[in-house]
C-alpha cells in the first residue's frame, strides 16, 4: 500500500522569522506534521494487514482516525508551500494576488481587503484547533467560485469537491510559543509570509 511521506520544506527553518520562529517551524514540521504522517501510515498498514488476515476492524474508529491524520498531512503539505520568506515576498513584489486569482477574489469578495478581513476573522474564530481555508469549487456557478471554509481539527466542516488554494493553521502548536494566546496577532503577521505565487499556481490548475 502506498505510504505518505513527510515533505522537505522549500526554505530553511528560520526563513519565516520574525513572523514564525525557527523553534515553532521546526517542532511543527518535524514533530507535529511527522506525527500525522506516521499515524496515517500505521493505520494504512493496519487496514492492509486486516485485508490479508480477514480481520474485521472497528472501521468507524479506524477511518475516523485515518481521516484526521491524512487530512492533517495534506493540509500541512499545502501550508508549507503557501508560505515564503518575507524578504523574497517583498523583492518579487508579491504582497497581493495577481492575475486571474485577483479577479476571482474581487468578483467573489468585492475587494482584496474584504477577502483578507473575512479570512482573518475565520481563522481567529476557529473554536479550538483548526484551519481557515480558501477553496475553489469548480461546479459552483458558470465558472466556479471561491469560498472560505472554517475547518475544525483537520477534517471537520469540509465540503466535498472543493480544491484547497490556501490554508492557515491556527492550532496552538502553530503559534503559541511565538505569540502565547494572541492568535489574532499571529494571523495578522502571517500575511507577511504569504506565497501568493503558489496560490495563483494552484488556482491556475
Ligand atoms: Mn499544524
Amino acid at each position: 500500500m502506498e505510504k505518505y511521506n513527510l515533505p522537505k520544506l522549500a526554505y530553511e527553518y528560520d526563513a519565516l522569522e520574525p513572523y514564525m520562529s525557527k523553534e515553532v517551524l521546526t517542532l511543527h514540521h518535524d514533530k507535529h506534521h511527522a506525527g500525522y504522517v506516521s499515524a496515517a501510515n500505521a493505520l494504512l498498514e493496519k487496514i492492509d494487514n486486516a485485508r490479508k488476515s480477514g480481520e474485521i476492524l472497528d472501521f468507524k474508529s479506524v477511518l475516523k482516525s485515518l481521516s484526521f491524520n491524512v487530512a492533517g498531512h495534506i493540509l500541512h503539505e499545502i501550508f508549507w508551500k503557501v508560505m515564503a520568506p518575507p524578504a523574497s515576498a517583498k523583492s518579487s513584489g508579491v504582497a497581493k494576488p495577481a492575475g486571474k486569482l485577483a479577479e476571482a477574489i474581487n468578483k467573489e469578495f468585492g475587494s482584496f481587503e474584504r477577502f483578507k478581513t473575512e479570512f482573518s476573522e475565520t481563522a481567529k474564530s476557529v473554536e479550538g484547533s483548526g484551519w481557515a481555508i480558501l477553496a475553489f469549487h469548480k461546479e459552483h456557478g458558470e465558472n466556479g467560485a471561491l469560498s472560505i471554509i472554517q475547518v475544525e481539527k483537520h477534517n471537520v466542516n469540509f465540503y466535498p469537491e472543493q480544491t484547497i488554494l490556501l490554508c492557515l493553521d491556527v492550532w496552538e502548536h502553530a503559534y503559541y510559543l511565538d505569540y502565547k494566546n494572541d492568535r489574532a496577532k499571529f494571523v495578522e503577521n502571517w500575511w507577511n509570509i504569504m506565497n501568493w505565487q503558489e496560490v495563483e499556481k494552484r488556482f491556475g490548475k
